[in-house]
C-alpha cells in the first residue's frame, strides 16, 4: 500500500507555540523540532523521517512541513494571509494528495471559510486544524488533533475544507468557534459533521461534496468594505446610518431569531433602503446557533421589503467572507445578492431545499 503524502502549512496558533520570555509564542522552526520528539507522528521502522507509523490496514502517512513567512496568533490575520495560505496550497498542489493547515483557533473559522470560496475547482482534503493548548506541553489537545487531521488527509479525499477538532471533521464553512477554552472549540449549527472519529472512523460520505471540476484555480478575495452588525434593541437610526456611509460596500446584519428586526422603526428601515439603493449589499443572518432566517413574521419581511437579503442558514464567518469574496468578483451588486442566496461550496441550506412541516398546513 503506498503512503499518503500530505504538506502540513504551519500558519501559527497555540498549537506550535512555546513558552519565552514574553509568554506563549508562535517561534520558527520550533513546530517541526517538537513534532520529531512525539512517537506518534513517527514510525519507528523508520527513524528521521516523516512518516507516522502504519494503520491497522497498513497505510502509513508521509508529511513535510511548510511554515508561512511570519507565524501569527489567528487574531492577527486578516485576508493577505488567506491568499498567502491558498497561495502554498496551489503551488503545492501537485505534489502532495492532501493539505493539513495549522492554524490559531481564534479566527480558523473565517480561514477556513475564505479558503472554501477562494480556492475554485477543488480536488484535495483541505483540513485546518489547532489546539487549545499548545504541543509544547505535556497536556494537551494539540497531538490528538494534529494526528487525527494528519491521518484522516493522508487516508481519505475529501474535497472541502474541512476544520479537524475535538474528533470531528466540520465543513469549514458552517463552524464556529464556540468556546474560548473547552477542547470542543468548534461545532457547527446548522450542518452535521463530515466525519466522526472514535474507535471506528465514520465518514458521511452521503454529505461529502464531489470534486469542483475544472481544476483548481485561486479567485482572491481583495475587497476590504465589509462589515458585521448586530442588531440589539436601542440601536439608532443615526447610528446605523453612520455606518452604511461610503467605503462600505456589504453589511451582515445579524438579527433576531428567524431573521427579525423592528418593524414599527420606520426610520431604521428607511435607512437600511437608502443603503440597498446605494448598492450596498445587506444580507440578514440570525444571531442564534441554530435555524435558518425565514419569512415567518412580518419583522422578518420587514427587511426583505427593503431590499435585505435572507442569508438562510449561514453563520456570521460564512457571510463575511462569502460577501467578501463575491464583492471581490466585479459583478454587480444584484449578482452579489442573487448569488449569497444559492449555495456555492456547501456553506448555506438553500430554503426550498428544506421540507418544513406546518401545524397550519
Ligand atoms: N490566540 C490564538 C490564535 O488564534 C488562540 C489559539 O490558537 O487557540 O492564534
Amino acid at each position: 500500500m503506498t503512503d499518503g503524502n500530505v504538506l502540513l502549512i504551519h500558519t501559527g496558533g497555540t498549537i506550535g507555540m512555546k513558552k519565552t520570555d514574553r509568554g506563549y509564542e508562535p517561534t520558527t522552526g520550533y513546530l517541526g523540532h517538537r513534532m520529531s520528539q512525539i512517537d506518534v507522528f513517527h514510525d519507528s521502522d523508520a527513524p528521521g523521517e516523516r512518516v507516522t507509523a502504519p494503520s491497522r490496514f497498513g497505510r502509513r502517512v508521509r508529511y513535510d512541513i511548510h511554515e508561512m513567512g511570519e507565524l501569527l496568533d489567528s487574531a492577527n490575520m486578516n485576508r493577505a494571509q488567506w491568499v498567502a495560505i491558498a497561495e502554498v496550497i496551489a503551488a503545492n498542489h501537485d505534489r502532495y494528495d492532501a493539505f493539513v493547515v495549522m492554524h490559531g483557533t481564534d479566527t480558523m473559522a473565517y480561514t477556513a471559510s475564505a479558503l472554501s470560496f477562494m480556492l475554485q475547482g477543488l480536488d484535495k482534503t483541505v483540513v485546518l486544524t489547532g489546539s487549545q493548548i499548545p504541543l509544547s506541553r505535556t497536556r494537551n489537545d494539540a497531538v490528538d488533533n494534529l494526528l487525527g487531521a494528519l491521518l484522516l488527509a493522508g487516508t481519505y479525499s475529501i474535497p472541502e475544507v474541512g476544520i479537524y477538532f475535538s474528533d470531528k471533521l466540520l465543513r469549514g464553512n458552517r463552524a464556529s468557534k464556540v468556546d474560548a477554552s473547552g477542547f470542543e472549540a468548534f461545532r457547527s449549527g446548522n450542518f452535521p459533521a463530515l466525519v466522526h472519529v472514535g474507535v471506528e472512523v465514520d465518514v458521511r460520505w452521503d454529505l461529502v461534496r464531489p470534486p469542483d471540476p475544472g481544476g483548481l484555480q485561486i479567485l482572491p478575495i481583495t475587497s476590504e468594505h465589509v462589515a458585521a452588525l448586530r442588531l440589539f434593541p436601542s440601536l439608532s437610526a443615526e447610528v446605523l446610518e453612520r455606518f452604511l456611509q461610503p467605503p462600505i460596500e456589504g453589511l451582515v446584519l445579524e438579527t433576531y431569531g428567524a431573521g427579525n428586526a423592528p418593524d414599527n422603526r420606520p426610520r431604521l428601515l428607511q435607512v437600511l433602503k437608502e443603503a440597498v439603493d446605494r448598492g450596498v449589499v445587506i444580507i440578514n443572518c440570525t444571531q442564534c446557533f441554530r435555524g435558518m432566517v425565514t419569512d415567518d413574521y412580518s419583522t422578518g419581511r420587514a427587511l426583505a421589503d427593503v431590499g435585505v437579503v435572507a442569508g438562510a442558514d449561514l453563520t456570521a464567518e460564512a457571510a463575511l467572507t462569502k460577501l467578501q469574496w463575491l464583492l471581490s468578483r466585479g459583478l454587480t451588486p444584484g449578482e452579489v445578492r442573487h448569488r449569497m442566496t444559492q449555495s456555492l461550496r456547501g456553506e448555506l441550506t438553500e430554503p426550498q431545499a428544506t421540507p418544513r412541516f406546518r401545524w397550519d398546513g
